[in-house]
C-alpha cells in the first residue's frame, strides 16, 4: 500500500469555484494536482451552483476593488481559453440613503481605486435606467461600468475543464476525512472516507462551509466561519416589460444598502423572471440544512413595490433556491497558510461571506503562488490573515455595519 501511493504536487480539497481555480492555476503552473470532491462535482449542496452571481468592483472595502478588476482579466483570459462565456457585462448600481455609512464607504473606495463613477439622485436616476427604477427622496445610487453577472455551474465547470485540459486529475465522491504531516517524506497525506490515501507536496484546503469543521479535526485551529443557509429569490416581471429588465437594455446588477441588503441581477436565465434576494441567512451545520426560505418577505416585498413601482409582481417569489454563505465575523476571507506543525505546506481560503464568487480566479492564483512560491504578489493578504481574530475576534475593524444579515439559528 505505501508504495502504491499516489503523489502529487498540489492536492486541492473541495471542487467549488475557489478549488477549481486553484487547480486551473496549479496545473497550469506544471504541477501535478488532484482536486478531490466530496459529493458528484457540480453539485448543489455548497455554495457555488446555481445560474447567476454578480461580479461588481464597488465594495466599502478599499482592498476589494483591485482584486476584482485583477480577477476581471482572469475570466476574460479563461473565456477565451475555453471558447464560451461565462461572463455577461453590464454597469452595477448602488443605492441607499445618502447618509449610509458603507454606501459613503462604497464612494471613497471607488475614489481611492480610481474607479470611475457617477452619483445619481431621486430625479436622474430615472433617466440613467429608462424610469425602469426608482429612488426615494433621500437616497442616492451609485453608477459604475464594473458590473456583471456570473453563471456559477457553468464557470466552476469551466475552470474544471481547463484543469483537465492542463492535466490536472479530478476525483469525485471522495470525502476527504484526514489531513496528516507525513514525517518521513515531508508534506502531507490526505486520507479519504473509502480509506484511500493520496500524497502532496502541497495541499489547498477550499472546503466552502465545511471549512470550520474540516480545519478543526485535522489541526484544532477554531476558524470563526459560520455557514448560513440562503434563499435566492426570483420574481415576475408585468408582462410587456420583460426585455427592459435585461442586459440588452442596459439593466444592471443592484445592491441596496440598509435594513435589509438587497441585491439583483437583470433578467438573464429565466425569460420574464429578475433576481432579487437579501443578502443574508440563517445559521446551519451543512450537514443540517432545513432548505427552507431563511428571509421575512415584507421588507423585501416593500423595496420591490417601491423601487421598480409595480413593474415587477412584489407578491411572492414564483421561484426560490437554497444556497450556502460563509461568514465570518468581519465579513473579509481567510487566506493563510494554516500553520503549526502543517506550516507551509497546507493553505487555507474560505469565510467568502456571500461575496467570493467574483474572485474565483484571482483567489486561485493567489492560492497557486502561496504553495508554488510561499507567497503571492498579487494582492495584500494582511486583511486576510488567520491571526487577526486571535488580536480581535471580531477581526478587522470597520467604520461601517455588516452586510449579511443573520438570523437565529433553527432549534431542531
Ligand atoms: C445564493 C448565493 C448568492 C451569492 N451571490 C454572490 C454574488 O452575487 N457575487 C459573488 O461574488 N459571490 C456570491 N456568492 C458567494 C459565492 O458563491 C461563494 O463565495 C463561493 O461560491 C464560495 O466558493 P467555495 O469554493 O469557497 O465554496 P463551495 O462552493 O461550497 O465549495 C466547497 C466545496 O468543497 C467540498 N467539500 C467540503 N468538504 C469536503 C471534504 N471533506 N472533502 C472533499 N470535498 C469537500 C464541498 O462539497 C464543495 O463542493 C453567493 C453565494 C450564494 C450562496
Amino acid at each position: 500500500m505505501e508504495n502504491s501511493i499516489q503523489m502529487f504536487d498540489v492536492i486541492v480539497i473541495g471542487a467549488g469555484i475557489m478549488g477549481s481555480c486553484t487547480a486551473y492555476q496549479t496545473s497550469k503552473h506544471n504541477q501535478k494536482t488532484l482536486l478531490l470532491e466530496q459529493f458528484d462535482f457540480l453539485h448543489h449542496r455548497g455554495s457555488s451552483h446555481g445560474e447567476s452571481r454578480t461580479i461588481r468592483a464597488t465594495y466599502p472595502e478599499d482592498y476589494y476593488p483591485k482584486m476584482v478588476l485583477k480577477s476581471e482579466t482572469l475570466w476574460r483570459e479563461a473565456e477565451e481559453e475555453v471558447g464560451y462565456k461565462v461572463y455577461f457585462k453590464t454597469s452595477q448600481f448602488d443605492c441607499g440613503p445618502s447618509d449610509h455609512k458603507a454606501l459613503k464607504a462604497v464612494i471613497s473606495s471607488c475614489e481611492k481605486n480610481s474607479i470611475p463613477f457617477r452619483v445619481v439622485d431621486h430625479h436622474t436616476v430615472v433617466q440613467e435606467f429608462h424610469q425602469l427604477i426608482q429612488l426615494p427622496e433621500n437616497s442616492i445610487g451609485v453608477v459604475t461600468e464594473y458590473g456583471g453577472v456570473i453563471k456559477p455551474t457553468k464557470a466552476v465547470s469551466m475552470f474544471q475543464t481547463l484543469a483537465i485540459k492542463n492535466g490536472a486529475f479530478l476525483k469525485d465522491n471522495m470525502e476527504v476525512v484526514e489531513i496528516n504531516k507525513d514525517s518521513l517524506r515531508g508534506g502531507v497525506l490526505v486520507s479519504v472516507k473509502s480509506g484511500e490515501e493520496f500524497w502532496g507536496k502541497k495541499c489547498v484546503v477550499t472546503v466552502g462551509p465545511w471549512m470550520k469543521k474540516l480545519v478543526e479535526n485535522v489541526s484544532g485551529v477554531v476558524l470563526p466561519i459560520q455557514p448560513l443557509e440562503t434563499t435566492v429569490m426570483y420574481w415576475k416581471i408585468k408582462q410587456g416589460y420583460e426585455s427592459k429588465f435585461t442586459i440588452d437594455n442596459g439593466f444592471p446588477t443592484f445592491a441596496s444598502y440598509g435594513e435589509p441588503y438587497i441585491y439583483g441581477t437583470p433578467s438573464l436565465e429565466y425569460p420574464g423572471l429578475i433576481k432579487i434576494p437579501v443578502h443574508g441567512g440563517r445559521p446551519c451545520e451543512p450537514t443540517e440544512r432545513t432548505w427552507a426560505p431563511t428571509v421575512t418577505l415584507d421588507p423585501l416585498r416593500k423595496w420591490i413595490h417601491e423601487v421598480f413601482e409595480g413593474l415587477v409582481d412584489s407578491t411572492r417569489p414564483v421561484m426560490t433556491q437554497s444556497c450556502m454563505y460563509s461568514v465570518t465575523p468581519d465579513e473579509d476571507y481567510v487566506i493563510d497558510f494554516l500553520g503549526g506543525e502543517f506550516g507551509e505546506d497546507v493553505v487555507i481560503a474560505g469565510g467568502f461571506s456571500g461575496n467570493g464568487f467574483k474572485m474565483g480566479p484571482i483567489v486561485g492564483k493567489i492560492l497557486a503562488d502561496l504553495v508554488m512560491d510561499g507567497e503571492t504578489k498579487d494582492v495584500e493578504l494582511m486583511h486576510f490573515r488567520i491571526e487577526r481574530f486571535e488580536k480581535n475576534p471580531k477581526g478587522n475593524l470597520k467604520n461601517f455595519d455588516d452586510q449579511v444579515r443573520r438570523k437565529r439559528k433553527v432549534k431542531r
